[in-house]
């Protein structure tokens, strides 16, 4: 693996112990994972044995039961998967500032996964400061790591692009044989341990004051939970839509994109595996140059733009907040505050997709009852926001809100980036209307333009 997927969060040394911890968070699988990879090779070479821990969090970032039962359908696998190697993949209910540092006391060594937002950097930070022994993160959730894409913020696309371009057949270049394990496990940790089948739902998930009850009754949901189904999922993807893929992923009735977005969020699978096993199947020799029409417009998202989004993340604080976007766009919403709008929807009215325009209806529906929006109604129902609520700031809010709760892929960097998108971020200025100032705008007549946006309206009536 390369040394750039390879950090120190102290400056400690290992320590005697009985066992290499490895804290699982933000990839749970088995396969494809190149931090427990090196936890393992780490604890073959000490001679110790391996502990993987989850920490089950209550209230995660306001997750709705529907991710708690998607996460622990995928965890599920994960333990089984490790298990099969010789791994305990021990679950916690609790907070892992909590439960890693009471394990770290008796680890050698500790070796984290990548998340990149805010509270995942802090816990990164905070573990680090924590903990007696060694701590390292591994970035397997990403093709290019992220310093070594880029050490800034990055303007738009256009600039993330020419920097990660070069590099990607380097850091494609990685094992995905897994890597046995040679000592099995022989000691009490001596903490309480919560049996998968046994995690109450209603322990985690708890209505957050001042909101209401989610709707659960008739939810349909189509996304592949747990690494085996994902993955089965994108190969039928690449043999049958990818050919299509950059002409009929705009079709939100043609159902042309992969749905990988909340396997990737939870970390079923990661965007290397994907990477190379469509580089495999195309037999396409180098991913830089790759000449298939479809597979370089899904590596354009798949690596381009989802690594745009960490990029704005790791690097802006305020993401998920107006003070993350562009001067210019900040300055041309503000203005646009002072028109009046035609029509204001409160939070509920837009919740139960009571609005005047049935294709943001639609939309709105299509994310409560599958948990999954399509790509370009998303743009469309981000931006449409803007004209209903009475200020640019209250809209944010509103669509990062609605976002989190009902999509299945919400509380991602890609939801974050996608959102303020919507606002001006990685955009230019176009030309100036009410409201919308200089941002992009977008109306129904081109959703009437690009697809018979009708009939999905009345497919999500
Ligand atoms: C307002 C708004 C909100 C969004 N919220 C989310 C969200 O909460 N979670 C989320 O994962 N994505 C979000 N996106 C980005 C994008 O719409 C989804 O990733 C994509 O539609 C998921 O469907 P798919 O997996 O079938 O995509 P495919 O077209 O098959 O793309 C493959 C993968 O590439 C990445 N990708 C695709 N489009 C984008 C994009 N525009 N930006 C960044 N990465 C992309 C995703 O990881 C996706 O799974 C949002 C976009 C907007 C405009």
């Amino acid at each position: 693996m390369q040394v750039q997927r390879i950090h120190e969060c102290n400056s400690r040394d290992e320590q005697r112990g009985s066992f290499v911890l490895y804290w699982m968070q933000a990839s749970v699988r088995g396969q494809g994972n190149l931090a427990l990879d090196w936890a393992v090779e780490v604890a073959n070479r000490k001679k110790l044995p391996l502990i993987a821990v989850f920490c089950l969090q209550d209230r995660y970032l306001s997750a709705s039961v529907l991710h708690y039962k998607h996460l622990l359908t995928g965890l599920a696998e994960a333990q089984q998967v490790l298990a099969d190697k010789g791994i305990r993949l021990y679950i916690f209910q609790g907070s892992p500032l909590d439960i890693i540092p009471r394990l770290a006391q008796h680890a050698a060594l500790a070796v984290l996964d990548t998340g990149y937002l805010r509270h995942q950097r802090t816990w990164r930070k905070t573990l680090g400061e924590l903990l007696p022994c060694r701590t390292v993160w591994i970035e397997s959730n990403v093709v290019i790591p992220v310093e070594t894409a880029s050490v800034k913020e990055e303007w738009s696309a256009y600039t993330l692009r020419r920097k990660i371009t070069p590099l990607l057949d380097d850091f494609l270049d990685v094992s995905t044989e897994a890597v046995p394990v040679l000592t099995s496990l022989n000691f009490d940790l001596a903490l309480e341990v919560v049996p998968l089948q046994a995690v109450e739902l209603g322990s985690l998930f708890v209505n957050i004051p001042g909101t209401r009850p989610r709707r659960l009754k008739g939810q349909q949901i189509a996304e592949p939970a747990g690494h085996s189904a994902a993955m089965e999922r994108f190969m039928d993807f690449i043999r049958t839509k990818l050919d299509s893929y950059e002409t009929g992923r705009n079709n939100p009735l043609a159902e042309g994109t992969s749905r990988m977005s909340a396997a990737l969020h939870f970390g079923f699978v990661s965007p290397l595996e994907l990477v190379l096993a469509l580089q495999q199947e195309l037999e396409l020799p180098r991913i830089s140059s790759c000449d298939h029409p479809g597979a370089a417009a899904y590596l354009e998202e798949l690596i381009v733009r989802r690594e745009l989004g960490i990029n704005f993340c790791y690097y802006n604080d305020y993401y998920d907040s107006p003070l993350g976007l562009p001067d210019w766009a900040v300055k041309t919403l503000s203005e646009g505050n002072l028109h009046p709008r035609e029509h204001l929807y409160s939070l509920e009215n837009l919740e139960d997709a009571k609005t005047e325009d049935p294709y943001w209806n639609a939309a709105q529906n299509q994310m409560v009852k599958t948990g999954y929006m399509h790509g370009y109604m998303r743009m469309y129902w981000g931006k449409r926001l803007l004209s209903w609520v009475g200020d640019f700031e209250t809209a944010m809010k509103f669509a990062i809100f609605l976002n989190d709760q009902y999509s299945l892929d919400g509380r991602d960097p890609n939801g974050y980036a996608g959102i303020a998108w919507c606002f001006g971020k990685h955009d230019r200025p176009w030309s100036g209307r009410p409201i919308y100032g200089t941002v992009r705008y977008m109306n129904a007549a081109g959703l009437r333009r690009k697809f018979d946006a009708d009939t999905y309206a009345t497919l999500y009536k």
